[in-house]
């Protein structure tokens, strides 16, 4: 899976988030890409917004 551009808008502005450890969808690891091009984020494993 490329993870280094946005699948939405192709942009390269992208950061990792990792969520809280407390969180019921916590991770151990990235869980999600955000872009700060136009806003999208993306579950890394799900593929979903
Ligand atoms: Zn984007």
């Amino acid at each position: 899976m490329n993870t280094t551009s946005c699948k939405k808008c192709g942009g390269n502005n992208l950061i990792m988030v990792e969520y809280d450890r407390l969180s019921p969808e916590y991770y151990d690891g990235v869980s999600e890409i955000d872009c700060q091009d136009c806003g999208a984020r993306i579950g890394r494993w799900s593929g979903r917004e």
